[in-house]
This record gives C-alpha cells, sequence and structure tokens, in this order.
C-alpha cells in the first residue's frame, strides 16, 4: 500500500503505491508507526476525490466526488486518536485540466500517478478528538 522512510526522529516520507486510496494508506501507516498525534503534509495525483462541506448553518455534510484526472496541488492534515483509533483531518487543494481548483475536507481520494507525503510525529503529546454539539465537529481535545 505504501513504501516508507524515516528521516528523522520524528518525521517520515511516504511514498503511496499508484490507485490506492489515501485515507486508507495514510490510516494504516499511522496504526502500523504507532502515529496519534501529528500532522501530515503532501502532494500526489488523482483520478477521483470525494470532498465534503460542512453547512454550518444547518450542521449537514454535503459530499460531492469529481472523477477526473487532478493533481493534488496540497494536502494538508493532522493525526489525532478519537475513541480508541488513529483519526485523520485532511484538507485537499487539487487542480484540474483547465487549471482552476476545487478543495475541501477530504472523504476519500484515489492516486493515479503517485502520492508523497511527509508525516511528522509528535511522539509523546496526546491529541484526542470529541464531538461538539454547537458546531458538529469532531473538535480536539486536549490533556492540559
Ligand atoms: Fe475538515
Amino acid at each position: 500500500m505504501y513504501k516508507y522512510t524515516q528521516v528523522s526522529d520524528t518525521k517520515y516520507v511516504l511514498s503511496l503505491d499508484n490507485h490506492v486510496e489515501i485515507m486508507t494508506a495514510l490510516a494504516a501507516f499511522c496504526k502500523e508507526c504507532d502515529i496519534y498525534a501529528g500532522a501530515v503534509y503532501g502532494l500526489g495525483a488523482i483520478s477521483e476525490a470525494t470532498f465534503r462541506f460542512l453547512d454550518p448553518a444547518t450542521k449537514q455534510y454535503v459530499d460531492k466526488t469529481f472523477a477526473e484526472q487532478m493533481e493534488i496541488t496540497n494536502l494538508t492534515g493532522n493525526i489525532s486518536l478519537k475513541d480508541g483509533e488513529v483519526y485523520l483531518h485532511v484538507h485537499v487543494t487539487a487542480g484540474r485540466r483547465d487549471y482552476t481548483c476545487v478543495g475541501g475536507h477530504l472523504l476519500q481520494a484515489r492516486i493515479n500517478g503517485a502520492c508523497e507525503l511527509v508525516v511528522e510525529n509528535f511522539e509523546d503529546g496526546f491529541l484526542g478528538r470529541r464531538f461538539d454539539e454547537e458546531t458538529g465537529l469532531n473538535l480536539y481535545e486536549f490533556k492540559n
């Protein structure tokens, strides 16, 4: 699903395999390396992606899938812990063939080409999550 190398005490560089789904591969990597607090950034090329938009007025999610070849011009996100599992919060901006961009909160994306990520492990830090009624979001929950 991916290859990786550890480049410092806290940083890893990942090369995801072609045609894998990015969120699935990233979650598997975090589990393998025991990373439950951290950050991720990267780029790549994809043939399909589903973005999520939360309407703050209604707290309703609107999901939209783009089935076309796109360049990930930016992927940025964070890694935390919710209900004992790795919790990924990732946003993506993707460039289309006509050089316009679409983007949003990433639900899933299929690689078609390459995807190169840097993952930083916050090691002893604790980043929890809890559902917040007011915003309808899973917000950070810190120990201190
Ligand atoms: Fe988000």
